[in-house]
């Protein structure tokens, strides 16, 4: 069985140095906002091109403390993308915020910049665009819609790391960008752990603040803090892979690359090939209408794949005040995705396996 993402195998690479600087942590004595977390946020801010980053618990948490930052008014509306994780949206809810969202692009299956401008109102804030899959959102639409509408942009770049858009670094675009580095991340710890990344030295300065209680000094709270501080272990782990993300991602694109030419099959839909080279592809999603029929025929032969994801937000329980609300292409895309595997340690063998599997399905059906 080729599964869908081995994390032993991941991290296999680099096991010796994780465990070296696990045994460096340990005997420390300092396990939280210690030498580790400075360091590795100099160092990923560098990477991502911006001027500060703030290690966080995790990414659900990097997203909440952004919105936390920004302080807007109770109610006040921000845009969504419909087809996201629910954790772009769920910290609008924590906040009092209202999610407004917005379809993808049927060909990217990214927030649909076109109809943004229709959803702004006077209570519109911000807009949070996610880099699903890895593939950048259409920034320059979406920055200058924010600028003539003085709205925050917010990315979720939780699938993201090293993705670019024209040249710009994932990190450096938006006025401030959320990361997770949950395990399966391109760049995953282990265990949970998140940053935000922002150029605005003022953000970042309060963001730093609202990680640890609200707090500056000991025992002196300018703001009503939450507690989502980057353990000392995650910053070190993180630092060990870091070097390596760039490396990684490049053996990524390798494997979409031959995805995207040498997979053919009737109705089944590919994802874009224009800009393959800044494309982090985190996931590789393709879509069927008969998914099922093909994750059976796969899972029959041996390779695991997922989806993502199957449910849209306004279509879950926990949101069922938008039960109502109709988003077509939205709901006809949670019927049809599904993610073959990728990552940096499937090796040619299985690569080539996986392709032929997935042409023999025409034949199948
Ligand atoms: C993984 C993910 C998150 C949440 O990250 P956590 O570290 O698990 O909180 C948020 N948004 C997207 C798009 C994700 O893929």
């Amino acid at each position: 069985m080729i599964p869908f993402l081995d994390l032993e195998r991941v991290n296999a690479p680099y096991m010796q140095r994780i465990e070296e600087a696990a045994i460096r942590v340990l005997r420390s004595g300092r396990y939280i906002l210690g030498n580790e977390v400075d360091e590795f946020e100099k160092s990923f801010a560098a990477y991502c091109e911006a001027g500060y980053c703030i290690g966080t618990a995790n990414g659900l948490d990097a997203l909440t403390l952004i919105l936390k930052a920004f302080a807007f008014p109770e109610k006040s509306e921000v845009i969504v993308p419909a087809n996201t994780y629910i954790a772009t949206v769920l910290p609008l809810s924590f906040l009092g915020l209202t999610p407004v969202f917005v379809e993808p692009e049927e060909v990217t299956m990214l927030l649909n910049p076109e109809l943004i401008e229709d959803k702004i109102t006077p209570s519109t804030k911000a807009i949070i665009t996610a880099d699903l899959y890895g593939r950048s959102c259409e920034m320059a639409r979406i920055l200058e819609l924010a600028n003539d509408y003085n709205l925050k942009v917010i990315t979720d770049a939780a699938q993201a790391h090293g993705a670019a858009y024209f040249g710009k670094k994932t990190g450096s675009m938006a006025h401030a960008t959320a990361f997770s580095f949950y395990p399966t991340k391109n760049l995953g710890a282990l265990g949970d752990a998140g940053a935000v990344v922002t150029s605005d030295k003022e953000l970042a300065q309060k963001i730093r603040y609202l990680r640890n209680y609200g707090s500056a000094l000991r025992y002196q709270n300018e703001y009503k803090g939450m507690n989502s501080r980057l353990d000392e272990i995650q910053a070190a782990f993180l630092h060990v892979k870091l070097p390596y993300l760039d490396k990684e991602n490049k053996r990524r694109r390798q494997m979409a690359s031959r995805y995207l030419t040498e997979i053919q099959v009737k109705n089944l839909v590919l994802p874009p090939t224009d800009r393959i080279q800044e494309d982090a592809w985190h996931l590789f999603v393709v879509r069927h209408p008969d998914r099922t029929a093909l994750i059976a025929f796969l899972e029959a032969n041996g390779i695991q794949t997922d989806v993502h994801y199957p449910l849209p937000v306004h279509k879950q329980e926990a949101y069922k005040e938008y039960k109502s609300l109709k988003l077509p292409v939205t709901e006809k895309m949670h019927q049809e995705v599904l993610s073959l595997p990728l990552n940096p340690v499937l090796t040619e063998e299985e690569l080539t396996y996986i392709i032929q599997t997935v042409n023999r399905f025409d034949a199948q059906t």
